[in-house]
């Protein structure tokens, strides 16, 4: 390996095709009116249309409804995966048999690396482990020319802000926390494999237009209040689910006291509120030297030579006078620290109530662990900032009562934070610093502290997700979010009811020791260090004679056959495989935990598929009974039917596949010879993913009709392969009863757009992209 720090034409690679975008900017402007007010998050949006005047037109009253009403087709300008989910994007990619991607990508090996006994251990160990997936990925990479950024390299989000963030970019990521790089102007959003795969191959990427919400910071931040206290506050008031369908856009005097990297921290938690992505204006004093410090000096003269040019030509800006569909404001110089948790981000409280909350809920007095870094907190200001605290503690003679690791984001600010002193600060207080990878905050994290699986105990991380379980796979773990330099401070007390604004500890030699608020640096005198260079990407040229290394005997790989298409005609003989009882989500669908070693083998993580679910019939999780009245579990009775060729639908209540965009919860059934959901409701992203991958998702007229199907009910339907070739007549599922032979005629509805109706009828939607770009 090299030193790969960016070359010029890297850095034009990376940079966003501003000449492109003006013009489209021009364009919309012209179909929607010159003096039509836009929001920042809309103009960059629409200037990444790929037909506006269709998106913003049709199904808007002519442009005037447009937010939640118009259908957006988007083509993003670039693509980031990391290991876990790049594994089924790329599987689906390369059934499409294109030489290389259409859009520059990138893969980052973070999620699989487990944090233990420290980084030099810790590695080597999850790279032998994972050897497989990574040469994979690797292998992938080169051969469509994908930077592939190895384990060790760094945590996602971080080096995409370091690298590829931009403002006025338009990137997916195959992660939900991809609104980091919100905090440098782009709009980017978190999306599933198949969705990816879209920009993958250039087709438009589809977006229901998003309200917009408007967050004006005023003031400015001080003493211990941090960008961090910032998302943290905001999740309190908006709670886990006030962001859905919005992107919320940061505007007003108080940006000017934030660096880039606090911006991003803001953004990242965006996710932590449901929004569809976070964004920030460009402003030069904050971004302009984290692009400089970054290698990207000619983006941010290009960017700046945009942001001073009059408002409707301004793409970096909202014009004066937008309207947002709600607004919250912030005073940063009001702002105090909030610690949040446990168990969901949005139960948030102020440092000067947590005491007190404690001994309300009960929480324990003390704490084991501290973990500071990540994808949300491990800027050069954060790193600084709570060295500047360890270095109090540490000349009073302190130690911390708390286990306390560093997760470094990236090798970049590893290394640069080595070298600058930061991490012999942290370790000679007796921190251990793990690799730079998301290690405890996905559940890689082997505690050494004795605690027990089921154990209640308590740690604060400056992490973003705090649901139980999520990082050491103990669901009585207690985990309290906080900005890095307030889980520094309190991993001194090990107390979860200290306040180390207005509380003192006990020095060695007697005395009394408060401490000083933080103080930190943005950006390192000295610049960024490359580090490693081992951990350098590879370059993004395509190498078609390069193979992709998939063992036909892995047990974690496997080649995505494609789909058979939909017959010629209506469906016939479907079984009902399980009629579900209640909430069914995606989790409930295709699991998670010890299943995901199996993400990009079909078949092996197919044997999850609805074991979560209940059945109505039985009462029981996870136990379906055949037409001969033999108990399974419902993926055995899914194997056995696809074996004897036996196709099967489900049939289940409201808000069917809620949680994540998984992907898997639509390619398993789909996989086992699922032909149709049938429900009282769908979450909206499901949905869609059914329809991606060519089952067809149908909702009862009547939801009284539920109660009228059992398992292994016959069902065939009427109208639907009409509906399919474009009809708009009804649809209607014919059931014959199980036990008594009778028969009911059920009316359904669909949601299905013309592209779906497509997608479902070919199969799936990549069998129409294979079939694009073979000509
Ligand atoms: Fe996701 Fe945590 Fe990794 Fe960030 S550090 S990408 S939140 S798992």
């Amino acid at each position: 390996a090299t030193d790969r720090t960016p070359t010029a034409s890297d850095v034009s690679a990376r940079t966003p095709p501003y000449s492109k975008l003006l013009r489209r900017l021009h364009e919309v402007r012209r179909i929607l009116s010159p003096s039509r007010k836009l929001t920042l998050a809309e103009k960059i949006l629409f200037s990444h249309l790929d037909n506006p005047e269709e998106s913003l037109l049709e199904g808007t009253d002519n442009g005037a409804n447009i937010r939640s009403q118009a259908t957006l087709k988007l083509k993003p300008d670039r693509v980031a995966m990391q290991d876990a989910s790049a594994q089924m994007a790329l599987l689906q990619f390369m059934s499409c048999g294109m030489p290389t991607t259409a859009v520059p990508a990138s893969i980052h090996c973070d999620h699989m690396i487990v944090g233990e006994r420290g980084a030099d251990t810790d590695l080597p160990n999850s790279i032998k482990g994972n050897k497989e997936v990574y040469d994979f990925l690797e292998s992938a990479g080169k051969r469509y020319g994908i930077e592939f950024w190895p384990p060790g390299a760094g945590i996602i989000h971080q080096t995409v802000l370091e690298n590829y963030a931009a403002p006025g970019l338009m990137m997916l990521g195959t992660d939900s926390h991809t609104p980091n790089a919100g905090g440098l102007g782009a709009i980017a959003i978190g999306v599933g494999g198949a969705d990816a795969v879209d920009a993958l191959v250039d087709a438009p990427w589809e977006l229901k237009a998003p309200k917009i919400r408007g967050a004006r910071l005023e003031g400015k931040l001080s003493g211990w209040a941090s960008p961090k206290d910032v998302i943290l506050a905001l999740a309190g008031k908006l709670t886990v689910r006030g962001g859905t369908g919005y992107i919320t856009e940061y505007f007003g005097p108080g940006l000017e006291s934030l660096s880039c990297t606090g911006m991003a921290t803001i953004c990242n938690m965006g996710a932590e509120v449901g929004a569809t992505t976070s964004i920030f204006p460009y402003t030069p004093n904050s971004h302009s030297p984290y692009l400089q410090a970054t290698h990207r000096g000619s983006i941010a003269e290009q960017a700046s030579a945009i942001a001073a040019s009059p408002g409707p030509h301004n793409l970096l800006a909202a014009d004066s006078g937008c309207e947002y569909d709600d607004l919250v404001t912030i005073n940063l110089s009001e702002l105090e620290p909030h610690i949040n948790g446990p168990f969901t981000p949005d139960l948030s409280t102020p440092l000067s109530a947590f005491k007190s909350a404690v001994e309300k809920n009960e929480w324990p007095a003390t704490f084991g662990a501290g973990l500071i870094g990540s994808c949300t907190n491990s800027s050069y200001a954060d790193m600084t900032r709570a060295e500047s605290l360890v270095q109090q503690a540490s000349a009073a003679g302190l130690k911390p009562k708390a286990d306390f690791f560093i997760t470094p984001g990236s090798e970049q600010i590893r290394a640069t934070v080595e070298r600058d002193g930061t991490l012999g600060t942290f370790t000679e207080a007796g921190g251990l610093v793990l690799a730079n990878a998301c290690g405890p905050c996905i559940g890689q994290w082997s505690r050494t502290d004795g605690v027990r699986k089921g154990e209640a105990n308590a740690i604060f991380t400056s992490y973003n997700r705090n649901f139980p379980a999520r990082n050491d796979g103990n669901s009585k773990t207690m985990n309290f979010l906080a900005s890095p330099e307030l889980v520094t401070a309190m991993s001194y007390s090990g107390r979860t009811d200290f306040n180390p604004i207005t509380d003192s500890l006990s020095t060695p030699d007697g005395k009394e020791f408060r401490f000083q608020p933080p103080s930190g640096i943005d950006l390192p005198s000295k610049g960024f260090e490359v580090g490693n260079p081992l951990f350098q990407p590879s370059p993004p040229v395509p190498n078609a004679t390069v193979s992709v290394a998939i063992d036909p005997s892995s047990d974690r790989l496997a080649v995505l056959e494609p789909f058979e298409p939909f017959p010629q005609g209506e469906l016939q003989g479907l079984k009902v495989l399980v009629k579900v009882k209640g909430q069914c989500t995606t989790d409930t669908i295709s699991a998670a935990g010890p299943w995901l070693k199996y993400k990009g083998h079909l078949p092996n993580i197919s044997e999850n598929t609805l074991i979560g679910a209940i059945s109505a019939d039985t009462g029981a999780v996870n136990t379906v009974t055949d037409v001969d009245g033999k108990s399974y579990t419902i993926p055995d009775l899914a194997s056995k039917w696809k074996s004897e060729g036996q196709p099967w639908l489900v049939v289940a209540e409201h808000n069917y596949g809620e949680g994540s965009a998984r992907e898997h919860a639509a390619l398993q059934p789909r996989y086992l010879g699922g032909k149709i959901i049938l429900t009282k409701s769908f979450a909206r992203i499901h949905e869609t993913n059914l329809k991606k991958q060519g089952v067809v998702p149908l909702t009862f007229v009547n939801e009284a009709d539920y109660d009228k199907m059992n398992g292994c009910d016959e069902v065939s339907t009427e109208g639907l392969y009409d509906v399919l070739q474009g009809g708009d007549g009804d649809i209607t599922v014919v059931v014959k009863k199980k036990d008594s032979g009778e028969t009911h005629r059920i009316p359904v509805k669909h949601t299905m757009s013309k592209d779906q109706r497509a997608f479902i009828l070919a199969g799936s939607a990549l069998n129409v992209l294979a079939q694009k770009s073979k000509g």
